[in-house]
């Protein structure tokens, strides 16, 4: 062979590796078998079981090619008084000449007893003297072109190589085998039970993969965290004045702050003190009153004379915050002279010319909008605080994009804003702890005085004509609103549109056939005219509308307290945190509310069991806490965050749900390590996730 075909064929094969993305000794250790098998033993066909994994030696004595249909070979082989046949359907000179007659060989693979006694497909065949394994053999996840042998030998090589890994200080460490002796026990087990072991995730040997990994992982944590201590940020502080933003809001407000919602008011105040970047979530379940701590927030850092952005996810959000920021904040604002800018995708080149020119000069000291504050070249004065409200419905890169615009000051000093996001989707604590770890959390834990939890109710589609009299008895006497929510899924957009307009159709007509009294139905979509959304919304809030047929358009922050009666649609096709979003938009005024799940089984007998899982949550509970474990439970982590939530991958052999023992130890061992050995802290991070920077945020 040539040096050059030498060359190509060994980067075709890097190529094949790193599909699999195999590239360092450490990264071939980590890839684990997906089964084993056990080549220790040998066997013989007398004591062979019809459809056994078996390795045998025995002769052969006979061989015949036949042509027909296509070349093929058949060979019959002795092994004592018994005969197997075995069967190879393409044959090459060299398999020919290895299975000549009369030559004695081992033979692997899996005997069936047919018809004409002993059978084999294509078995291993290898020389008789073959030294046999004393440990399982792995069988790896692979891809096309790759085989079996070759990443044997590339994982056995790289596990020798890598000699000096590092070790723990004896403190810190667990009582699990050393991380070397586990990865060779976990690619190389000693028996069967040892092999189910690993495969359940519950041996030793995989516990110190877990626990490493997750050590990793929060002295990545950490470290961020420490960094972000060294970005300068304003300090924002209160301003005492009778005509401040803060007091005036204060005084304004036509309801009591809850206790929580005071605490968690504090909590941020007290974090935009310090002259470093304040990254913080705002956790709080629908309806607990987010959007007022965020005004306060916003006030004092206006008093401070910066500015202040809120980014929300949706156009409908965007207008519902402006139109209650005005109320809450102008009046004050005018004292100061400054006025609130609004920029969303679809608005007058004129109107947003304005805007952009008020944000950079600083005129504007409040700017609500949607993700156009991403794309637009939007240059602000002097930002001191981001808020990003329904921070799940971003990305990582979006919810960074606004913290990173700094600005100088008088002495020249680069400053930052301070991050404030808020959500809806509580994060179960052990999530929390690995992929938020380095974000600071304040929890809102009761809602406004008064609200009564909601009803829900499950409904199958065909009880839908009993539903629709129901829900219109309601409105006639009651004169309850109603939210009618169609799903709306991307991959299938276009039918889903057409199921709104249907539905829609059927609800005007069905709603006012032979009543006296007159029911307004209202249709709202994306896919609408901004104007025409933004003015159904408008008819909705002032009453005008009785049922509003939507898609999940509403699903976050819409807020109309006088609507108390959600439909949802196919609600098996929703995941748990969508519906409790959908579901919160109900239940908001003193009405009792209600929520029905209206559920299609299609053609099966049966749900599937997750999507009865989250109904069954649903009907049973109405804590966003309790609802998001139940998430994490029935999803796990890795579906829940995604890498477009987490901006990197989920773990790979931790499973928060299985170790969250492994992950308490590893977070303290991680504090500590940092702590004490910043370089064991260097050498750990680079082991697992090389020079590779992809931790964000
Ligand atoms: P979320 O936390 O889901 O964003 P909102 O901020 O939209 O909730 O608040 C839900 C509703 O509760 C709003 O109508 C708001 O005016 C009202 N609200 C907020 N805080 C209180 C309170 N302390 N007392 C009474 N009503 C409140
Ligand atoms: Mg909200």
């Amino acid at each position: 062979m040539s040096k050059d075909t030498q060359t190509t064929q060994s980067s075709y094969v890097q190529k094949l590796l790193a599909k699999l993305g195999l590239h360092r000794d450490f990264d071939f250790a980590l890839h684990l078998p997906l089964r084993y098998e056990d080549h220790t033993k040998m066997s013989s066909l007398a004591h062979a079981l019809d459809q056994q994994k078996i390795q045998f030696i025995a002769k052969v004595i006979d061989q015949q090619i036949i042509q027909k249909p296509k070349k093929q070979l058949l060979i019959r082989i002795q092994d004592g008084q018994e005969i197997c046949h075995l069967k190879f359907f393409s044959s090459y000179p060299n398999l020919e000449k290895l299975l000549r007659v009369g030559q004695v060989l081992l033979f692997r693979g899996e005997v069936q007893f047919g018809h004409y006694g002993w059978n084999m497909v294509h078995p291993t065949v290898l020389d008789k003297d073959t030294p046999l394994p004393t440990t399982l053999t792995p069988i790896y996840p692979s891809t096309a072109n790759l085989s079996q042998s070759y990443l044997r030998k590339c994982i056995f090589l790289a596990l020798t190589r890598l000699s000096h890994l590092p070790n723990l200080p004896a403190h810190l460490d667990p009582h699990l085998p050393k991380l070397l002796d586990a990865l060779k026990l976990v690619h190389y087990p000693h028996s069967e039970i040892e092999a189910q072991r690993i495969l359940e995730k519950s041996h030793p040997a995989y516990h110190r993969l877990v626990f490493e990994e997750l050590l990793a992982e929060q002295i990545v944590v950490w470290q961020t965290k420490l960094q972000r201590l060294k970005i300068s940020a304003p300090v924002i502080k209160k301003i005492e004045s009778q005509s401040s933003c803060l007091a005036y809001l204060l005084q304004t407000i036509p309801f009591q702050l809850t206790a929580s919602q005071q605490e968690v008011f504090a909590e941020i105040a007290k974090d935009l003190s310090n002259p470093y970047q304040m990254l913080r979530l705002l956790q709080g379940d629908v309806g607990c009153g987010k959007t007022i701590v965020a005004a306060l927030i916003a006030a004092l850092t206006i008093d401070n004379g910066l500015q202040c952005v809120m980014m929300v996810p949706t156009e409908i959000l965007a207008h519902q915050h402006l139109d209650k920021l005005k109320v809450w904040l102008e009046p004050a604002l005018k004292l100061y002279g400054k006025s609130i800018a609004w920029l969303i995708g679809k608005q007058s080149k004129k109107n947003k010319t304005l805007a952009l020119e008020a944000i950079h000069n600083g005129e504007a000291s409040l700017v609500i909008g949607t993700h156009a504050l991403l794309s637009e070249n939007v240059q602000f004065s002097n930002l001191g605080l981001v808020i990003i409200d329904e921070q799940q419905r971003f990305g990582v890169e979006q919810r960074l994009t606004l913290n990173q615009l700094s600005w100088s000051t008088a002495s020249g000093e680069q400053m930052y804003p301070h991050t404030l996001m808020m959500t809806a989707t509580p994060i179960p604590r052990t999530l929390a702890m690995c992929y938020f770890a380095d974000i600071d959390i304040s929890s809102i834990r009761e809602l406004p005085p008064g609200r009564q939890p909601v009803t829900t109710r499950l409904f199958k589609t065909h009880q839908r004509q009993t539903l629709i009299h129901l829900i219109k008895d309601l409105i006639v006497t009651t004169r309850q609103q109603v939210y009618w929510v169609c799903p709306l899924i991307e991959e299938s957009e276009k039918l889903d549109l057409v199921h709104v307009n249907e539905i829609y159709a059927q609800m005007s007509q069905a709603l006012n056939l032979s009543t006296e009294v007159q029911i307004s139905v209202g249709l709202l979509h994306a896919r609408l005219p901004s104007e025409e959304k933004n003015r159904t919304m408008l008819e909705f809030i002032a009453g005008r509308i009785d049922l509003l047929v939507c898609t999940t358009v509403i699903e976050v922050g819409v807020d109309v307290p006088n609507a108390s009666i959600m439909v949802i649609e196919n609600a098996e096709r929703f995941g748990l945190s969508q519906l409790h979003q959908l579901r919160g938009r109900v239940g908001r005024g003193h009405q009792k509310a209600t929520c029905v799940l209206l559920y299609d089984l299609g053609d099966k007998a049966f749900l599937s069991s997750p999507a009865k899982q989250r109904l069954q949550t649903m009907l049973n509970c109405h804590d966003g806490f309790q609802i998001a474990q139940k998430d994490l439970e029935i999803r796990g982590p890795g579906e829940i965050l995604g890498a477009k939530q987490s901006g990197r991958q989920t773990t790979r052999f931790a499973d928060i749900r299985l170790h969250p023992s492994e992950l308490t130890k590893a977070q303290q061992a991680a504090a500590d390590i940092i702590h004490h050995d910043p370089n064991l802290a260097q050498q750990i991070k680079e082991l697992w996730f090389g020079q590779a920077h992809y931790w964000k945020a």
